[in-house]
């Protein structure tokens, strides 16, 4: 290897490395409407409305409110797992909001059960 490609190939380690340390820390955290939208795209035909994604620091991992106005604010814990949450709290919104069912009962699984495919 000739030194300039030696010194490419080691600025591309570093800079890897770097990545995985500020992704291990979370000091990067994914864009949450970006990876919101992927998911209604995906698994839900863009069928979920006027939903905002937050980071807030939580209790637990994820929160879904439901303005007067019909409107959704999902909150993701900072130290959660992002991704997962996401879905999880999408099937709240997808399905009716006063469903009992809507609290993980059977159309909560239901609609959990895209994800899988
Ligand atoms: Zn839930």
């Amino acid at each position: 290897m000739r030194r300039f490609e030696k010194l490419v190939s080691g600025c591309a380690t570093l800079i890897i490395l770097w990545g995985g340390v500020l992704i291990s820390h979370r000091v990067w955290r994914p864009d949450l409407n970006r990876e919101f939208r992927k998911i209604n795209h995906r698994y839900f035909a863009d069928g979920l409305h006027g939903v905002r994604v937050e980071y807030r620091v939580l209790e637990y991992e994820g929160e879904t409110r439901k303005y007067s106005n019909g409107d959704f604010l999902i909150l993701i814990d900072t130290e959660g797992d992002a991704s997962r949450i996401l879905r999880h709290e999408s099937c709240h919104i997808f399905l009716p909001w006063d469903d009992e069912n809507r609290n993980h009962g059977g159309s909560f699984k239901d609609c959990m059960r895209r994800f899988e495919q």
